[in-house]
């Protein structure tokens, strides 16, 4: 097994270890095991990575084009060469079983592929104008960018984080989750070792209020990039609106999954446990809430918890395991009080309800059924493996259900009418629909939501685009 690796931090491509800095553990939610040390940047360490940012910003920008290109494909090699490394280290940090780590590090290293292609298709055009005049729209890089990378997905989050500003030509300094740093770091030094300036690709680590005031504060930084609660996106939101900062948040969601009784019930499940349950279900995109019709509720309702029984649950070195565990206490503790709130106010639990074991954050695949609109879990993010299914009597009934909340992140729909398939793509309030399909994510499509999960744009090109300005320059000739 790959160990551990020592962590640091990355500022102008030198690597700052422990040594005169505040630290924090590192927990295998597994075990519960101290498995390493990280340090946290201080003042003085956030001026400097400012400092190198700006001269970053100056050298990757000004670096051609095609030349950017190499550098990142050569970057997402590095990845693909090194996937099974950071895999283990990814799956001792956040939990998930190895396979998912890898094929989570696999799509970061396609992402930065298709971004590498992307830095030779930003375009500008040219306005008609009288004789002896022109005007012509540029898009140019909008500067340093400070991104912020949850701990669900710790290689693929800073990949995205890292992989637009790099297309556009920013530099960016980059804060991986505490919890989960060393995945993250491994993707960023990959980028370093194919040549990106150390200058124009930082890893920092700290407080997260502590470093995000800091480097929103900074003129510096011309854009926030986040990912993680709305709660904490507000917040952010307010710190980059001061400076009139651009922002791109991808927040939470509460992915509404629309069943209709013209589908094969099996089919349907075959498709949807695994995706509601992949990573323990702690995915912004997961489908949450199941709204079901009527005459198909029983069938599925009862398939979905013969289903989730059935999952193996366990340390995510184990070959049989199919869920690890949650990643970090502060989950199960969340799970918990939710399940008993859902509970109290009269939801019928049908698998799991409860934690697995007394050592590392597992709980258990959760089922609830007939659960009241007034229970938080339907309300809330609940970020877990707990899926909640509801009946409903036809399709008004399903889509209002569905666009209930301020959330609108992933949402999907099963059923074999065309018809109806056009009406959901254009009522659902979401940044990204699923029809028939499980997948909301794709390297060249724009990543997203709409209402309280966000704004702006990752991946496709649209990632690009929210890391440039235009601008039009007006000429007489
Ligand atoms: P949290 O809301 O405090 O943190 C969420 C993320 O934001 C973490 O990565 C954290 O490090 C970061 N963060 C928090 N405060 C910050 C700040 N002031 N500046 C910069 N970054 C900051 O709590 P949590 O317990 O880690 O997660 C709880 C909830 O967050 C989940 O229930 C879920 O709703 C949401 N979440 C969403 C995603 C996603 O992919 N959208 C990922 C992780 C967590």
């Amino acid at each position: 097994m790959t160990d551990y690796p020592s962590l640091h931090l990355l500022i102008g491509g030198d690597k700052l270890g422990t040594d005169g800095r505040e630290t924090r553990d590192v927990i295998d939610p597994a075990t519960e095991e101290v498995i390493g040390h990280l340090p946290c940047a201080s003042k003085e360490d956030l001026d400097r990575a400012l400092d190198h940012a700006a001269k970053g910003f100056r050298i990757w920008r000004d670096t051609p084009a095609d030349k950017r290109a190499a550098i990142l494909r050569k970057g997402a090699e590095l990845i693909r060469e090194r996937a099974d490394d950071i895999a283990q280290i990814l799956t001792r940090e956040q939990g998930k079983p190895v396979a998912e780590a890898k094929g989570e590090t696999l799509y970061a290293a396609n992402l930065i592929e298709f971004y590498a292609g992307e830095c030779q298709r930003i375009y500008g055009r040219t306005l008609v104008r009288p004789d002896g005049q022109s005007a012509r729209v540029e898009y140019e890089p909008v500067g340093p960018v400070a991104a912020f990378a949850p701990w669900n997905f710790p290689s693929l989050n800073v990949a995205r984080k890292i992989g637009g500003p790099l297309a556009a030509g920013c530099s960016v300094i980059v804060k991986p989750d505490e919890e989960t740093p060393a995945a993250g770091l491994a993707i960023c030094q990959a980028m370093i070792d194919a040549g990106v300036p150390g200058e124009a690709c930082q890893v920092v680590f700290g407080v997260p209020d502590d470093i995000s005031r800091h480097l929103l504060g900074s003129p510096v930084i011309k854009k926030l990039s986040f990912t993680g609660s709305t709660a904490v996106g507000k917040h952010l939101a307010a710190l980059a609106a001061q400076d009139l900062k651009k922002a791109t948040m991808e927040l939470g969601g509460h992915g509404p999954v629309l069943v209709f009784d013209d589908m094969d019930v099996d089919h349907v499940l075959d498709k949807m446990v695994p995706t509601k349950f992949r990573n323990a279900g702690q995915v912004c995109v997961s489908p949450t809430r199941f709204i079901v019709q009527d005459s198909i509720y029983e069938q599925f309702r009862d398939g979905f918890a013969a289903r989730a029984k059935a999952i193996e649950v366990g340390n995510g070195f184990d070959q049989d395991t199919q869920m690890g565990p949650m990643a970090n206490a502060r989950r199960p503790d969340a799970i918990e009080a939710m399940i008993a709130d859902a509970r109290d106010k009269g939801a019928k639990v049908l698998a799991g309800g409860e934690r697995i074991g007394n050592q590392g954050f597992f709980y258990a695949p959760s089922v609830l059924a007939d659960v009241p609109v007034e229970a938080e879990i339907m309300n809330e993010e609940p970020f877990g493996p707990v899926a909640m299914i509801n009946r409903y009597d036809g399709e008004a009934a399903m889509l209002e259900e569905a666009n209930r909340l301020q959330y609108g992140l992933a949402a999907y729909a099963w059923t074999n009418d065309k018809a109806r398939r056009q009406r959901l793509a254009r009522e659902i309030e979401a940044g990204m629909v699923a029809l028939n399909h499980t997948a909301v994510s794709a390297v060249d499509a724009p990543f997203g939501g709409v209402k309280w999960s966000g704004y702006g744009s990752e991946d496709g090109h649209e990632g690009v685009m929210a890391c440039m300005v235009p601008k039009t320059i007006h000429e007489t000739l």
